[in-house]
């Protein structure tokens, strides 16, 4: 593959003096090509790209002769940091040749550099999208300064720049004369007007972005520790390099989480692609603020800020420069060796808000034969079917769900979970509520089996239906409108009226489908009684819609603390990404997922498949906790196993891999769960009892049959 590396190089001027001095004052600092790299970076850079092509890296500074050599030069593949020269929309230069000239390139496109080199239309673009930045205005003429619409201290910056340029100590005004001073020495020197903003006084975080879409990583973040003579980034301290950095940065994971969710949705807004750099300062309050977008950042590899987050996330200079170039490389559809290159490549669209994402998935969720075409290859046959069996056999499946079914096998684990199949037809055992919970109800929708313990059916409504659901006569609705408060207040009510219960399962249908301010207030009802001991919450969704998992939830949850949550992932195929990050974040928000499989006959009957999905489950920090026999709910024969056969995959689990990650097998009755499993007990032999260990070995060990005497 033929690798073209474009750029910009510095020259030797920084901080020379215009008019000879010794020490020149700080304005008259030299910052003109403070973008461009210099050559210890280019060398540094194109060792590193030397590693991803069997041929010579072939070098193209970012000047006039740059559309001749893409056109002569017969590239591949350019990787690009040229920042361009000339106006704001310098950076949109580079870029806008390769696409003329056909080449596939790293990093963002033009519209993108030229959005976030503009500082003020990238504030409106993120207020828009209710992305926290500092508010600000923007001065074209002194006299607009009469009246100063926001308090001091103020920040003063050029409108279209980057790498700290125009950026001074005196930028920080805390006053109307300072404040003049800044605007005007902008005006004059950059001819350009000034943007004011308020001034964040907290820390200052940098947020590493790499990748796209579904491969998208954050490194560890890096808090930028100023000095008292440089508060905060400016040229005079780029250039003196005397700042400390802490990488990763000492962050409180809430922290963490906010900026990361921030960082997100800015970049993938501004349509960033494989790599940016987020500025982002923290206020008194804890709340971050997006400073700047640099969506090409630094890549020094003695002093940037990207190469060191890189670092410290264990990736080596070369090897984030090879991530760099794959991720572009995979929007492009590019194989290692150039070749397959789609011209138009793949965007991502700015990502809505998490809870658009979720509820979209809701909206779009396929209930109609015809629609499920889009997803998989279905005969006329099999879609005739399921429209002459509609009104007997509902469906309905999220589209995230359906992307990750196999669209050619119809034994599909997803698929067989999900869509209706005429093995349905045939069940002559099943009843409608195998558990009696109806005569269990203390009050509507709350199941009491055992003395301490309810079971709160709160919602009727999933967002895709289970084949094997237990209720799945009686509560798969479509109606996704929470409870009248009136009747929340009655079945609380009621757990008041049995006060021996102290652990609350919410449960459904699904609770998650309400927005996440009914479910505060709910919780908060929940928490007034002081019975209440526990609240868990029964949720499929961090397996069929992990979306649902947004930081909001998690944040708002956390307050309702002690809290657990009971999933259920009954396959390895739906442990993905999106479904494994949603549990680890379930995770680190503190909350413990334990999750409950339903054995299913041609879905998980077999050991190697429980076996991986056991040990999936507990890399992403879900215990699994049951494997329930698949209850005598109509319409389930094809999926029940004999419990001798559950009894024996759970016995090929035992020694086979760590303790912690076998279920317990149980069936659940309307007198509560019985524990199902194999018996490792042979019997007594006088003062011993005889063993089984889990691969068959006898062991006798001495147990009398009197308590033994302990000391005296
Ligand atoms: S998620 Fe649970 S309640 Fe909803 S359909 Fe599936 S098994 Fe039934």
């Amino acid at each position: 593959m033929r690798i073209g590396f474009t750029y910009n190089l510095k020259k030797d001027k920084v901080r020379s003096d215009p008019n000879g001095r010794d020490n020149p004052a700080e304005e008259d600092w030299d910052d003109s090509d403070a973008e461009y790299e210099d050559l210890e970076t280019i060398d540094a850079l194109a060792a590193a790209l030397e590693t991803c092509t069997e041929e010579p890296v072939v070098r193209l500074p970012c000047d006039h002769a740059l559309p001749a050599r893409l056109e002569s030069e017969h590239l591949d593949f350019v990787f690009n940091i040229a920042e361009g020269w000339g106006g704001r929309n310098r950076e949109a230069f580079a870029p806008s040749l390769f696409e003329i000239f056909g080449i596939p390139y790293t990093g963002s496109d033009g519209l993108t550099l030229s959005l976030t080199l503009n500082k003020v239309l990238t504030k409106k673009i993120l207020m828009a999208e209710g992305i926290p930045t500092p508010e600000f205005f923007v001065v074209r003429d002194l006299g607009e300064l009469r009246d100063i619409p926001l308090p001091f201290p103020l920040f003063v910056k050029p409108c279209h720049e980057g790498t700290s340029k125009g950026i001074r100590n005196f930028s920080l005004v805390r006053n109307p004369d300072e404040l003049e001073r800044a605007v005007s020495w902008v005006l004059i020197n950059y001819h350009q007007p000034a943007l004011v903003e308020r001034f964040i006084s907290g820390p200052e975080v940098a947020v590493g972005i790499l990748g796209n879409g579904p491969d998208i990583k954050i490194l560890p973040h890096a808090e930028i520790r100023f000095t008292e003579q440089n508060p905060f980034y400016s040229f005079e301290c780029k250039s003196l390099v005397d700042e400390e950095i802490l990488c990763p940065a000492p962050l409180s994971p809430s922290l963490t989480m906010r900026i990361e969710e921030i960082a997100l949705a800015a970049y993938e807004s501004f349509g960033c692609r494989d790599l940016a750099r987020l500025d982002l300062r923290i206020n008194e309050t804890g709340e971050p603020y997006v400073l700047e977008i640099n969506p090409l950042p630094g890549l020094s590899p003695r002093y940037s800020l990207f190469p060191i987050q890189a670092a410290a996330a264990s990736m080596d200079y070369k090897a984030m420069v090879r991530a760099l170039v794959g991720q572009a490389m995979k929007r492009y559809s590019m194989d290692r060796r150039g070749r397959n290159a789609r011209i138009q490549p793949k965007v991502w669209a700015a990502k809505p808000n998490g809870d658009e994402v979720w509820k979209g998935e809701i909206r779009n969720r396929v209930r109609e034969p015809d629609e499920l075409k889009r997803f998989l290859n279905l005969d006329d046959a099999c879609i005739s079917w399921l429209k002459e069996h509609g009104e007997r056999l509902p469906f309905a499946v999220t589209p995230y769900l359906l992307s990750i079914a196999d669209p050619d096998d119809p034994h599909c684990p997803i698929r067989r979970q999900f869509l209706p199949s005429p093995e349905e037809l045939n069940d002559h055992l099943g009843y409608a509520d195998p558990l009696l919970e109806k005569e269990h109800e203390a009050a509507p929708g709350l199941i009491r089996v055992y003395e301490d313990r309810a079971a709160w059916c709160v919602s009727s409504f999933c967002p895709s239906l289970c084949r094997h659901c237990l209720r799945r006569d009686r509560f798969q609705s479509d109606h996704q409108n929470p409870p009248s408060w009136d009747r929340i207040a009655s079945v609380l009510d009621a757990v008041s009226l049995n006060p021996g219960i102290r652990d609350l399962l919410l449960t459904g249908g699904d609770p998650l489908v309400y927005e996440d301010g009914f479910l505060e207030e709910l919780l908060l009802k929940i928490r007034e009684l002081d019975q209440i001991q526990i609240v868990r919450i029964g949720t499929r969704l961090p397996c069929t819609l992990p979306q649902r998992i947004t930081n909001n939830l998690l944040r708002m949850l956390r307050k309702f603390q002690p809290l657990w949550i009971s999933t259920q992932f009954n396959h390895p195929r739906e442990i993905t990404k999106d479904s494994a990050e949603a549990c680890v974040r379930i995770a680190e928000a503190g909350i413990p997922v334990l999750n409950q499989s339903v054995l299913l006959r041609g879905v998980n009957d077999t050991a190697p498949v429980m076996k991986d999905l056991v040990e999936r489950l507990i890399r992403i920090r879900v215990r699994p906790y049951y494997l329930y026999q698949c209850q005598l709910v109509s319409g389930t024969a094809h999926f029940r196993t004999t419990i001798e056969q559950g009894m024996g995959l759970v016995r090929a689990l035992r020694g086979r891999t760590s303790g912690f990650a076998i279920p317990q097998y149980v069936l659940d009755t309307p007198y509560g769960k019985v524990p199902l499993g194999p018996n490792y007990f042979r019997g007594r032999e006088d003062g011993s009892v005889m063993m089984e260990s889990y691969d068959g070995r006898l062991w006798k060990e001495k147990n009398p049959v009197s308590k033994p005497d302990i000391g005296n």
